[in-house]
């Protein structure tokens, strides 16, 4: 099940699981909106993949056993372990590689 991760791992913004500005790579690593397009440019920084928005996770129970009171967002707050000299450098190499040719 997709971990739905409460902060942006670049700027440190809240994300909450209704917010439509969060960012996601196949592994889970969350940015926010503004980061992937204006820093990241939609490299990810920790495994070089593209960004899709993240679904939002419903609030009610519509189908048993789901919404967010059964499976509520995540809590540990991440942060990129890369440097912004590193990710600029990462993202400078990767940005003019589309996704599907990475
Ligand atoms: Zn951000
Ligand atoms: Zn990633």
């Amino acid at each position: 099940m997709l971990e739905l991760r409460p902060n942006c791992e670049l700027c440190d913004r809240d994300l909450p699981p209704d917010s439509a500005d969060a960012r996601i790579c196949t592994y889970e690593c969350t940015f926010c909106a503004s980061c992937v397009e204006s820093v990241l440019h939609d490299v990810c920084p920790n495994c070089g993949g593209g960004f899709q928005p993240r679904p939002i996770r419903p609030r009610s129970a519509w189908r048993e056993a789901t919404g967010l009171a059964h499976d509520p967002p995540g809590s540990e707050r991440r942060h990129t372990r890369h440097t912004s000299s590193e990710i600029d450098a990462f993202v400078a190499s990767l940005r003019d590689v589309s996704p599907a040719e990475r």
